[in-house]
């Protein structure tokens, strides 16, 4: 029988041994944990990190925030910490003087929300990585705007513009085409609050909800590859079918450059957009027309003028029986809605009070053909391949 003193050695070795193992543990947990944050806390801070300013809310007169975690409430003008919280929920509306939330009056006409953790915020029941600035307008409205850093807004607008059980060398090249597009939105919009919307206008953003597996591995296994053209970012457009030939871009827009002056594209034939076909009554073809300040009645006759190299149409005439209208096919088809007419590549028939429309392609075809992308990924063309067979005489290069 072992005396009380060998028992008492005995049972404060086994603490030892389990103290030290609780240590050990701890320690590596704190390791572990130390090593992720201050990744997490290098990239955010670090000089080379680009971030964009996404607006994701506009012409709000409140809108609920919260924040499920630590957060500053920051003057984004002087940089002060105006506060510093546990948590928040609350509602912002624009004050008389200021921006009223959380139960108080910043007289500021912005203010920047930054979470302390990885927690984000919610804004509308929307999650977003990064900060949110609040901008109380001059209308006394509010905007939102999220800063947030490129890669992650990337992941949050490629599941919006590809799906996410597409090839990855197809998601990849289309990564690549959103970051490059981010960037020259960057650089373009560098006077204004914000460099993008989150809306059609821009690519659409959906915040972290919007993030998917496979879409952000494509954006980690391209981190930073951007398209540049003699050493400059430029507009890399993309769309969804070019239906035969892309298009150049200095036919839409004022953008003459190699990269977007259209190529043939005998890939996306199999696209389930390469095809299209639209009837619309001649009255409301009018009234559309009309409203947008193009008053025309009674149309009898709606012609191709002119057709680009690609088989797209530059011009229309419209005639009714007292006048005749030369108009853009690329400002028809936006006033009559892009997801309406899905091209400006088409063939029109008058029967009955009717315009029928045959077309081919979806989207303006500037740039990347997505089902194109799609199709050539499919046979084994890798991302580089695929960017440079649309985007011709672009260079793949890192992010400065
Ligand atoms: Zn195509």
């Amino acid at each position: 029988m072992a005396s009380p003193l060998i028992n008492r050695l005995k049972t404060f070795k086994k603490k030892c041994v389990i103290s030290a193992i609780v240590l050990a543990l701890s320690l590596l947990f704190a390791v572990l944990a130390g090593r992720l944050s201050a990744q997490e806390a290098a990239d955010y801070n670090s000089p080379t990190a680009k971030f964009i300013r996404v607006q994701v809310l506009d012409e709000a007169g409140s809108f609920p925030l919260r924040v499920n975690g630590p957060y500053e409430i920051i003057d984004p003008l002087s940089n002060n910490i105006l506060e510093r919280q546990k948590s928040l929920k609350t509602t912002v509306t624009s004050s008389k003087k200021g921006i009223f939330l959380g139960g108080k009056n910043f007289e500021f006409q912005k203010l920047l929300i930054k979470p302390v953790g990885e927690e984000g915020v919610l804004l509308n029941a929307r999650r977003f990585r990064g900060d949110i600035y609040i901008i109380k307008k001059k209308n006394s409205k509010l905007s939102a705007v999220n800063l947030i850093e490129v890669e992650n807004y990337i992941k949050g607008i490629l599941y919006n513009e590809a799906s996410h059980y597409w090839p990855l060398e197809a998601l990849k090249a289309q990564a690549v085409a959103c970051r490059t597009f981010a960037l020259y939105q960057i650089e373009q919009n560098s006077a204004k609050d914000y460099d993008v919307t989150s809306d059609i206008y821009s690519q659409v953003y959906g915040g972290k909800a919007s993030e998917r597996y496979r879409t952000s591995r494509a954006v980690n296994e391209t981190a930073g590859e951007v398209l540049t053209f003699k050493g400059k970012i430029f507009a890399a457009y993309y769309h969804a079918t070019c239906a035969g030939h892309t298009e150049d871009a200095s036919l839409l827009w004022d953008n003459d450059i190699a990269p977007l002056k259209g190529v043939p594209c005998f890939f996306c034939k199999e696209s389930p957009h390469f095809k299209w076909h639209q009837v619309l009554l001649l009255d409301k073809i009018s009234s559309k027309l009309s409203a947008s300040g193009q008053k025309i009645k009674d149309i009898q006759k709606i012609e191709a003028l002119e057709k680009d190299r690609s088989g797209r149409i530059l011009n229309l005439r419209i005639t009714s029986a007292d006048k005749t209208i030369n108009i853009p096919a690329k400002d028809f088809r936006n006033i009559i809605g892009p997801n309406v007419i899905r091209s400006t590549n088409f063939s029109i028939e008058i029967a009955d009070g009717d315009a029928v429309f045959e077309g081919l392609g979806w989207g303006h075809g500037v740039g990347l053909c997505q089902w194109g992308a799609y199709f050539m990924a499919k046979r084994g063309y890798d991302h580089k391949r695929i960017l440079e067979y649309y985007y011709p005489q672009a260079v793949i290069s890192k992010m400065q």
